[in-house]
């Protein structure tokens, strides 16, 4: 189903408005974390400010130590709806267990479903099944058919409306948190018709390349970038050395158009 030879023409996903996948690439960002209401309210009116609306934010957090933060949880989530809502913005954010499905649905307009689930297979089946948008990342270490395979899953329990998203896979190289696979883009586009996004925060781990990463994304195809933005990174809850400052944001937009890769 996910095909092209199934389906010639590219699938075209409506977040409230927001196209991805019509041939225009869109920003989607937020903290990594969901910490407070005036943490995300930060964030996202910078976001609005330049006309961004697709705001990201974790609630349900898969954190790689039990001892780390483990996100606000459903109370994250309505600190996203509520700011979202004063905003006019689309929330987008992870759900971990099928048992989180229907509540989160309550709160979110996009469903994520993140690199450590990809495989999560009754996971993929339950929103496989309901009636809102899903951003499936790409596995740490899945391969790029393992990819396409788990975007299967959710397109035969009747959801068209998937985004695949690569956020680096683990190779043998340290520079980096992780590999972005730049390559797997215009594979995905060739292979299947869904949008593809390209993470550029968990696939560098560093801030100074963001920026780089994000325009070799565009230049490649992708029809979105995923990048993290926190008020203070320095005291961010998770992935503090790779979140973006507001005023790093405002730079890394204005160079994404100087480069004029990035027309909105
Ligand atoms: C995230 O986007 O918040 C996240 C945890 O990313 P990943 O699943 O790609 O590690
Ligand atoms: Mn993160």
């Amino acid at each position: 189903l996910v095909s092209r030879k199934k389906k010639a023409e590219d699938t075209i996903v409506d977040l409230k408005g927001e196209e991805i996948g019509n041939g225009s690439q869109k920003i989607i960002a937020g903290p990594c974390s969901v910490e407070s209401y005036e943490q995300v309210y930060e964030v996202a009116s910078a976001m609005k400010e330049q006309g961004i609306r697709l705001l990201r934010g974790g609630a349900f957090k898969p954190r790689t130590s039990p001892y780390d933060f483990q996100g606000l949880g459903l109370e994250g989530l309505e600190i996203l709806r509520r700011v979202a809502d004063e905003l006019d913005m689309v929330v987008i954010s992870e759900v971990m267990t099928p048992g989180e499905i229907a509540e989160a649905s309550e709160y979110v307009d996009v469903i994520q479903i993140g690199a450590r689930n990809m495989q999560n297979f009754d996971l993929l089946k339950e929103v496989g099944a309901v009636d809102k948008p899903v951003l499936l990342k790409r596995g740490l270490s899945a391969t790029i058919d393992e990819f396409i395979k788990a975007a299967e899953y959710i397109l035969a329990k009747g959801n068209e409306n998937v985004m695949l998203c690569e956020r680096g896979i683990r190779t043998f190289e340290k520079a980096t948190r992780n590999t972005l696979d730049i390559s797997a883009i215009p594979v995905l586009k060739q292979e299947t018709h869904l949008p593809v996004l390209a993470d550029v925060t968990h696939s560098t781990g560093r801030r100074d390349l963001l920026l780089p990463a994000a325009k070799a994304a565009l230049a490649i195809g992708a029809d979105a970038v995923m990048a993290e933005v926190h008020p203070d990174p320095a005291v961010a809850l998770s992935d503090s050395a790779q979140q973006m400052d507001i005023p790093q944001f405002h730079d890394f937009l204005q160079s994404l158009r100087d480069s004029g890769l990035y027309k909105l």
